[in-house]
C-alpha cells in the first residue's frame, strides 16, 4: 500500500477531527465525506478499512460495520496544508446508507464503463425473470446449465472464427461470447468486480 502521507496538523483542526474525502481508487468518484480523529486514522491504517470518528455516535465507526459495505483502504494522502485527507478505497458495495453508490446519489459505474451498464441491465433481467419479451430473462428461466452451454457454444464459434480471417464474424462471435459470459457470471451470483478481484489477487 502506498502511504504517501504525513500526520495531519491536529493542532489547527477543530476538535481534533480531520475531514476525510473518500474516493474510489478506480473510478475516482467521490463516495462520501467523514471525519477522523487520531484514533480513527490509526484504526483505518491497521484494519485497512476506513474508520471514522462518528460525531453523531461519538465513537469510532468502521464504515460497513453493520451493512458489510466496507471501504477497503488503498492509500491516504494529506493535502497541501495538512488539514484534509484524500482516502482512496475499493468499496465493497454502495457507500451511502440510503443505498446509492455515493452520498450524493450518484452511480459509480464508471469502473467498467459500458460493460458496467450492461451488467446492470442483465441484473435487472435476472430480477424480473417473467419478462416474456426478454431473451436474457428467458435464459435465466432455463437455468445455469443452459446458460453455461450457451457460453460453451459461443466459445467454440469464437475459436472457429479466430482460425479464419473474417474479422466481422470473429468480432460478432466474440461479442456473443462476452455477452453470454456476463449472463453466466450473474447467474452464478458474481460480477466483473469478482473477476477483477481474482486477477488482482494474482498480481500480488
Ligand atoms: P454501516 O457503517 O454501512 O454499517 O452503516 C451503519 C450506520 O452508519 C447506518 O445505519 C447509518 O446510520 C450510518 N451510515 C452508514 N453509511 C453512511 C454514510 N455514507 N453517510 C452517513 N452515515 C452513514
Ligand atoms: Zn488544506
Ligand atoms: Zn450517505
Ligand atoms: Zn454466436
Amino acid at each position: 500500500m502506498r502511504l504517501d502521507f504525513s500526520t495531519p496538523a491536529w493542532e489547527k483542526l477543530e476538535q481534533g477531527l480531520v475531514p476525510a474525502i473518500i474516493q474510489d481508487a478506480t473510478t475516482k468518484s467521490v463516495l462520501m465525506l467523514g471525519y477522523m480523529n487520531a484514533q480513527a486514522l490509526d484504526k483505518t491504517l491497521k484494519l485497512k478499512k476506513v474508520t471514522f470518528f462518528s460525531r453523531s455516535k461519538q465513537r469510532l465507526w468502521t464504515k460497513g460495520e453493520e451493512s458489510g459495505n466496507f471501504l477497503n483502504l488503498v492509500s491516504i494522502k494529506n493535502d497541501c496544508d495538512k488539514d484534509t485527507l484524500l482516502v482512496s478505497v475499493n468499496p465493497t458495495g454502495p457507500t451511502c446508507h440510503k443505498g446509492s453508490d455515493t452520498c450524493w446519489n450518484e452511480e459509480n459505474s464508471g469502473r467498467f464503463g459500458f460493460f458496467g451498464e450492461l451488467e446492470k441491465t442483465i441484473a435487472s433481467r435476472k430480477a424480473n425473470q417473467d419478462d416474456d419479451n426478454s431473451y436474457v430473462a428467458s435464459l435465466f428461466r432455463k437455468g445455469i446449465n443452459k446458460i453455461a452451454q450457451k457460453v460453451g457454444e459461443e466459445a467454440v464459434e469464437t475459436v472457429i472464427e479466430a482460425k479464419d480471417d473474417n474479422d466481422t464474424l470473429f468480432l460478432n462471435e466474440s461479442a456473443d461470447l462476452l455477452f453470454h459470459y456476463l449472463i453466466l457470471l450473474q447467474a452464478k451470483g458474481f460480477s466483473l468486480k469478482d473477476i477483477e478481484a481474482t486477477l488482482l489477487e494474482r498480481k500480488k
